[in-house]
């Protein structure tokens, strides 16, 4: 290892037992985001990110307009001891151009959404009038202005409605439509490759032989990445070989911007994936400070050209959700240009189950939170053994534990992270 990933990850910190905070600053001070943009229809935006400000080329609304069904009136009418009578002078709808205006001691029948007629500056709305003929009653108490919705209101012309970095949601979709804007540039998607290593993993589709295990690692980590809006590559499974290891790195690399793998990264006999990529890149090997998900390599791999960070996860599926969680989801939200990275929703809630928690690292600890009686609590989900899928399928948030936090006795308020839509 050279330059960049040994002084920044060496430095001052103790890669044996690298806090979780740190080593996801390390990371932010790396990447950056991609260049290549697109144009897209705006419908196709959605899940994007947003390389350029929108700007509003109109005001919204267009046209100062009711807000209600009722009667467009001029407020200096209004006698504030008792009722004024004005006189019905037409009806305004929305939709359509309305000729006449508003004049001294009169008032126009209007619909919501229509323009304000000329000289009217207040609405008055239908349920307090009294109407005989074309003659409208109305009491004391209104405000200047009430219920009206001024041009501009939501967007001025010229402002900037969306900003570049944002990843689009539906409502920015409507919002693009509100302008009549029919296309917007995104960034290109991020191509994430990935694969599975090990001896023991059987594809779904073969039976399982003595001692193997269903691969499942590529089939979350291809939910998560779809959920992120990235292009996949899935390379599979690779067995515990160096040469077959090399290969699939040397592929991934030639057309990734990022690589995932998981399994390997321990120090078992078999456990190659470290070897060779210090051998082919650049690459820290970290044993995070947290549980689970210890073991876990960032670094980037080099081939014809083509640079691609890579994440090494560990092997067992809870962990390779939980650092994918913690890490790799911002690096690629980075990647993919979203600015600014908001923190994940986190906290305090009352903890209903007692917790085992060693002093000296971060652990993340699959739960529940359920309301009773009008209160947030949270529980925690079956076995948290670092393979048990089930506890993660079972769970709604993470318990998070801080690095200085022991045993959580019964009641005790724990920090909560909801997960959002990834997982
Ligand atoms: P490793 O990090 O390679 O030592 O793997 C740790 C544990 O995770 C072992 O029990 C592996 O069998 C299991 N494991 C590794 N990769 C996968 C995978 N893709 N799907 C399911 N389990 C896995
Ligand atoms: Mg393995």
């Amino acid at each position: 290892m050279t330059s960049i990933l040994r002084a920044l990850s060496c430095a001052d910190d103790d890669p044996n037992s690298l806090p979780v905070a740190r080593a996801r600053e390390i990371i932010a001070g790396l990447v950056s985001p991609v260049v290549e943009t697109e144009v897209v229809p705006i419908r196709q935006a959605l899940g994007r990110v947003l390389a350029a400000d929108v700007i509003s080329p109109v005001n919204v609304p267009g046209h100062n307009n009711s807000a209600m069904d009722g009667y467009a009136v001029r407020f200096a009418d209004l006698a504030t001891d008792k009722d004024t009578p004005l006189k019905l002078a037409g009806t305004a709808f929305a939709g359509r151009g309305f000729e006449g205006g508003v004049n001294a001691g009169q008032c126009i029948r209007i619909m919501t959404g229509a323009v304000m007629p000329q000289g009217a500056d207040t609405i008055v709305i239908q349920e307090v009038v009294q109407v005989a003929d074309d003659i409208i009653s109305i009491p004391t108490q209104q405000k200047q202005g009430q219920n009206v919705r001024y041009a501009g209101e939501d967007l001025r012309v010229g402002s900037p409605a969306l900003r570049a970095g944002r990843l689009v949601r539906s409502s920015d979709l409507g919002l693009v439509a509100s302008l009549g804007i029919a296309e917007v540039t995104v960034k290109r998607r991020l191509r994430v490759a990935f694969f599975s290593t090990g001896d023991e993993l059987c594809s779904i589709g073969t039976d399982l032989k003595e001692g193997e295990v269903y691969d499942s690692n590529r089939y979350t980590l291809y939910g998560m990445l779809t959920r992120l809006g990235c292009e996949i590559i899935d390379l599979g499974v690779v067995r515990d070989q160096p040469a077959a290891i090399e290969a699939a790195f040397r592929t991934a690399a030639k057309q990734a911007d990022v690589i995932l793998t998981s399994g390997g990264v321990s120090v078992g006999e078999a456990d190659f994936i470290r070897e060779l990529m210090s051998q082919l890149g650049e690459v820290a090997f970290w044993k995070i400070a947290m549980r689970p998900g210890r073991p876990m390599a960032f670094g980037k791999i080099e081939s014809e050209g083509n640079t691609a960070w890579l994440f090494g996860l560990p092997g067992n599926p809870v962990a390779v959700m939980v650092t994918f969680y913690q890490f790799v989801r911002e690096t690629l939200l980075t990647m993919m240009g979203v600015t600014p990275i908001e923190a994940l929703p986190q906290f305090q809630v009352p903890c209903i189950t007692p917790l085992k928690k060693r002093p000296g690292r971060t652990e993340f600890q699959r739960a529940v939170l359920f309301l009773a009686n009008n209160e947030w609590k949270v529980r925690l989900t079956g076995s948290q053994g670092a393979g048990v899928l089930s506890s993660m399928s079972e769970a709604n948030c993470f318990i998070v534990l801080e690095h200085e936090r022991g045993n959580i006795e019964v009641g005790e308020t724990v920090l909560v992270q909801p997960f959002e839509g990834l997982i």
